[in-house]
């Protein structure tokens, strides 16, 4: 193995990351600790001890071994292994107090980093310590959607003014296709394995929106009784409409003539130019449906995002290569903002906020690239193959860290408690 970071760097992002996760768990108390028993949630309790339980495995127990050392909690594999822990019976086991969760992750993240400075060549260690990093960020990112799905307020704040909100831009932007290497190219750092590794495909013509689907258009859909007609759904979304009772996005709220969107703990007035976003892959397919439009694949997707026609060549971000700043993407704040603002991070295409915002629904189902191989983390992906849908791009709660063009996010299709929404292609 390379060394992927550099150790010191490492660091810095090992204490970010867990800054971030106090910042987004400080102020949960009593029973929001463990909160209602849902499929679509862990207690807090329960998942702030399995991040801190996760880095211990990797990076101090040598997990991926025939043999891995004692957790320095008694008893911690049969709490906090995700792989081997029901769901459902999170909320019902034995788990530490809360000081006692928060000082077996501190103490786990001071020996990681003293490892980290006893051993600088250890490339292994590296590895783990930045897949530790990232499935840390990844919990945050649940932890705020947690905060979302049962009204708890936010701890971030709302998004500053972004950079030139100009009037969103328009329309669809007319892409040539051809030969297309999906994927990441070895030597581009740290991916993951469904990331891996780039391979040719053959992309047609298309057209692709320039921005997300917003508020204001997804109403359209709403107020044309999207919800009620049966021919704008496949099979599977109208079983899941009627199941769930859907007549809008999860969070609309109809007061008079008027539509609200409860987001966190506070019901505001439906912004029409946000992205339309908590609504599912089946909701985006009934209003492509609706709209005569079709979602991307993530083939389609990853080229809008990636490919420069000026250099003939892929890029690491839609804007290029430097990482991502304040002026290229809302990303680690509070909220979504407009589809027409971060012009600064539109792709060489002429796509905006690719990255950051709302996750983007594609059309394509979650499969391993050809020639797939499994990483030592085997709980990732390969279990998700097959019956998820892939996400792209990145929401205001990802970290900045963790964006890339290559990133593939996956989720069942009836999910609309995450920060996701969709952009639209023209039909073939
Ligand atoms: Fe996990």
């Amino acid at each position: 193995m390379t060394v992927l970071v550099e150790p010191a760097s490492l660091e810095r992002e090992l204490l970010a990351s867990r800054a971030r996760t106090l910042r987004l768990t400080a102020d949960l108390k009593g029973r929001r600790l463990l909160g209602p028993m849902l499929a679509i949630v862990n207690p807090p309790l329960w998942e702030i001890g399995h991040v801190a339980w996760f880095q211990e495995w990797w990076c101090l127990r040598d997990g991926a071994s025939r043999a891995p050392a004692d957790s320095m909690l008694a008893g911690a594999d049969r709490l906090y292994d995700s792989a081997k822990v029901a769901h459902d019976t999170r909320w019902s086991l034995p788990l530490p107090a809360i000081e006692a969760t928060r000082t077996y992750g501190e103490e786990v993240l001071e020996r990681v980093i003293a490892r980290l400075r006893r051993m600088p060549e250890d490339a292994g260690l590296q590895y783990f310590a930045q897949l530790a990093v990232f499935h840390e960020d990844m919990h945050a990112e649940a932890f705020h959607y947690t905060r979302q799905t049962l009204g708890y307020p936010d701890p971030l704040p709302a998004p500053a003014a972004p950079p030139a909100i100009a009037e969103a831009p328009r329309g669809d932007v007319e892409l040539p296709g051809g030969a297309f290497e999906l994927g990441a190219f070895p030597g581009s750092g740290f991916v993951f394995d469904n990331e891996k590794w780039a391979h040719p495909v053959q992309i047609a013509p298309f057209r692709i929106a320039r921005v997300a689907v917003s508020n204001g258009e997804f109403l359209e859909f709403v107020e044309a009784a999207g919800y009620r007609r049966r021919e704008w759904w496949s099979e599977a979304g109208w079983a899941w409409r009627a199941g769930a009772g859907a007549q809008a996005p999860r969070y609309w709220v109809r007061e008079g003539t008027a539509w609200l969107q409860r987001r966190f703990d506070k019901v505001a007035p439906l912004a029409a130019g946000h992205p339309v976003i908590h609504v599912n892959w089946h909701e985006a397919q009934a209003y492509c449906r609706f709209a005569g439009r079709r979602l991307p694949t993530e083939a389609e997707w990853e080229y809008a995002a990636a490919w420069s026609a000026r250099d003939g060549r892929k890029h690491r971000y839609p804007w290029g290569e430097t990482t991502p700043t304040a002026a290229h993407a809302n990303l680690e704040s509070g909220g979504p903002v407009a589809v027409g603002a971060y012009g600064d991070g539109d792709s060489a295409a002429g796509c905006r906020q690719l990255i950051g915002n709302v996750w983007e629904w594609t059309e394509s189902g979650f499969d391993p690239y050809p020639g797939f191989e499994i990483d030592p983390y085997q709980e990732y992906s390969q279990p998700w193959f097959g019956t998820h849908k892939v996400l792209r791009g990145a929401s205001f709660a990802t970290t900045r860290r963790l964006v890339r063009n290559t990133f593939r996010n996956f989720y069942t299709p009836d999910r609309n408690d995450i920060f996701a929404g969709f952009r639209t292609c023209a039909l073939r």
